[in-house]
């Protein structure tokens, strides 16, 4: 190992072994959450600037622990890949953002609500059959319902992931890529998938304005989406000179704590009201 200065190595070692034993605890937890259904199911708008529609939104995950403090996702969802729960989990969130999503539209505050798939989610042999059952089981209109992957799942058995988005586009859901640039992005994939939408990743957006790369990359994502016909949305927006810049470089769609952050259920049909 190396020297760390003094005291450092035994606050290291102490370190690994609260952390293995904070993720046995939070693996436990998560069992018992789905158990007892503790996961919470928030909504962040995103808005088209050019007449300030929301039109849509992304379902995103919560979950308190015992004390009442959010657990972050960032914590959670690796975790929950690793040991295999994301499925039970995205199932769950999946349920739940098509059910709100139905009653959403039945009080006349139609939107399409995007929900993100795990790549271990999208792996599973059933994934299509899982989505089929479901859709027909609420029979929900598909066009309420967008999935947003990220550009690993389609690097990997790429017949299957064709089949798979290209049965769940005839289903009528819309497919995203989430966080795109940051992944392997070949171009090849984006042409050969059925994909509707980039989702330009946040850590662009946060330095497009005073680092020359992060804008080129922001405008070659721009182009691209452009010229293979796709929608664009720009995550995680935080002021009115990013809105700016974006709009002036043809990108419309935000998404971000600029306009508004993630909220449950209750708050977002308010939130829907005013906005419509
Ligand atoms: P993501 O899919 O890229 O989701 C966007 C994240 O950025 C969300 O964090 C959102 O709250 C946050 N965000 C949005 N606008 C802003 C902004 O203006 N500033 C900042 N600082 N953050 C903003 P969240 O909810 O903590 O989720 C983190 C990640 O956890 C998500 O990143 C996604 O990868 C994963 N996740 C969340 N919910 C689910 C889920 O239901 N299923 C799966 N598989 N993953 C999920
Ligand atoms: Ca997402
Ligand atoms: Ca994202
Ligand atoms: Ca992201």
């Amino acid at each position: 190992a190396k020297e760390l200065g003094r005291g450092r190595w035994h606050f290291y070692a102490n370190e690994i072994g609260s952390s293995v034993l904070a993720r046995h605890k939070l693996e436990q937890y998560l069992r018992h959450a789905l158990q007892e259904q503790l996961f919470e199911v928030y909504y962040q708008a995103k808005i088209d600037i050019r007449d300030n529609q929301l039109v849509g939104m992304e379902a995103l995950l919560r979950l308190r622990s015992a004390d009442g403090m959010f657990i972050s996702p960032a914590e959670f969802i690796p975790l929950a890949e690793e040991c295999g729960q994301i499925v039970p989990i995205g199932n769950f969130v999946m349920r739940k953002a098509c059910e709100d999503a139905i009653s959403w539209q039945k009080m006349g505050l139609k939107r399409r609500v995007s929900i993100n798939i795990s790549p271990m989610q999208f792996a599973q042999d059933d994934f299509y059959d899982t989505v089929y059952k479901l859709v027909k089981e609420l029979s929900i209109d598909t066009g309420l319902i967008e999935f947003e992957i990220t550009e690993g799942v389609l690097a990997k058995d790429i017949e299957r992931t064709r089949n798979v988005l290209e049965s769940l586009q005839e289903l009528g859901i819309k497919i995203s890529i989430d966080d795109f640039g940051t992944g392997y992005s070949s171009l090849l994939y984006l042409k050969r998938f059925p994909i509707d939408i980039l989702k330009i990743d946040k850590s662009f957006i946060d330095d497009m304005l005073d680092d020359e790369s992060d804008e080129a990359i922001v405008d070659t994502i721009i182009g691209l989406a452009n010229s293979l016909r796709m929608q664009l949305v720009a995550e995680g927006v935080e002021t009115i000179e990013q809105v700016k810049a974006l709009s002036a470089k043809g990108c419309f769609v935000m998404q971000g704590y600029y306009y508004c952050k993630p909220m449950p259920y209750l708050q977002m049909c308010h939130y829907l009201q005013e906005n419509t």
